[in-house]
């Protein structure tokens, strides 16, 4: 489903992913750790198609497509779904304007009918429900005054709402209590189809005892240091990354 080969990003003058390997089936949960700085964010933010990232080698397919040739939008109505480590604050477009703009934009490049604004409603209210998420809140500006892990919950109301077919969640655990950690695996979870597939970057085994990844993969310096099963996780957490990323 999705496909990376050796893929060489910078930043300006800096080489931040160094050859980085993946392959993504339909159906999997993948999960990437690795210290700070090892280009995590940055491999996000290359999928997206953020700009101020040049792929100097490499190559990256989504369902066979030339992911990297294809505009930030055409990646999401194609299918994939960013969720950031550091959600931003849009104030003045409030969160249900945004999310009913996005499905339409999604919905009309695949050709699709827009959502009616009854249909809309039924979806947010029933999303919002299993996330805990208050609907006066959402009427209010995009994650302005949200705390850190209202920010979270909203990055997974937000994937529940826009159904894509490939999420890539960066740290969407982080800041979360126990609680709101839960309820986001949970989201994950519902999320997960045969012909879905999820990439999960995060700091933490307790995300990965929710959702339960197929694979485990170490980054570290910009490319993929070691990959396993679930198990591996664990060894991180006993052992730390220097034994396994050395
Ligand atoms: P991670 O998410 O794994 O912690 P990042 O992808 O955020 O790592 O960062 C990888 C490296 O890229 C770090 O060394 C960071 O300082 C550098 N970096 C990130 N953004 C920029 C930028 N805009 N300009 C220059 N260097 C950057
Ligand atoms: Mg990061």
């Amino acid at each position: 489903m999705l496909s990376i080969q050796n893929l060489h990003a910078r930043i300006g003058d800096t080489e931040i992913l160094k050859g980085l390997t993946l392959e993504v089936k339909p159906g999997e949960v993948h999960a990437i750790m690795g210290p700070n700085g090892a280009g995590k964010s940055t491999l996000s933010y290359v999928l997206a198609g953020r700009e101020g990232y040049e792929v100097t080698e490499g190559s990256v397919t989504f369902d066979g497509q030339d992911l990297l040739a294809m505009e930030p939008h055409e990646r999401a109505a194609a299918g994939l779904f960013l969720g950031f480590q550091y959600p931003v604050e849009i104030p003045g477009v409030s969160n249900l304007l945004f999310l009913r703009t996005a499905m339409n934009a999604q919905r009309k490049l695949r050709g699709e009918p827009e959502i009616s604004g009854a249909d809309f409603m039924k979806r947010v209210r029933a999303e919002a429900a299993v996330l805990g998420l208050d609907i006066e809140m959402l009427k209010r500006g995009v994650n302005v005054g949200f705390s850190g892990g209202e920010k979270k919950r909203n990055e997974a109301f937000q994937l529940g709402m826009l159904e894509p077919r490939f999420a890539l969640l960066d740290e969407t655990d982080s800041g979360l209590d126990i609680d709101a950690l839960r309820i986001v695996s949970e989201g994950i979870n519902r999320f997960r189809r045969p012909d879905r597939a999820v990439l999960l970057i995060t700091h933490y085994q307790r995300l990965l005892d929710h959702v339960r990844p197929d694979r485990v993969h170490v980054m570290a310096a910009g490319r993929i240091v070691a990959s396993g099963g679930p198990d591996l996780a664990l060894r991180l957490e006993a052992e730390g990354y220097e034994g396994i990323a050395a």
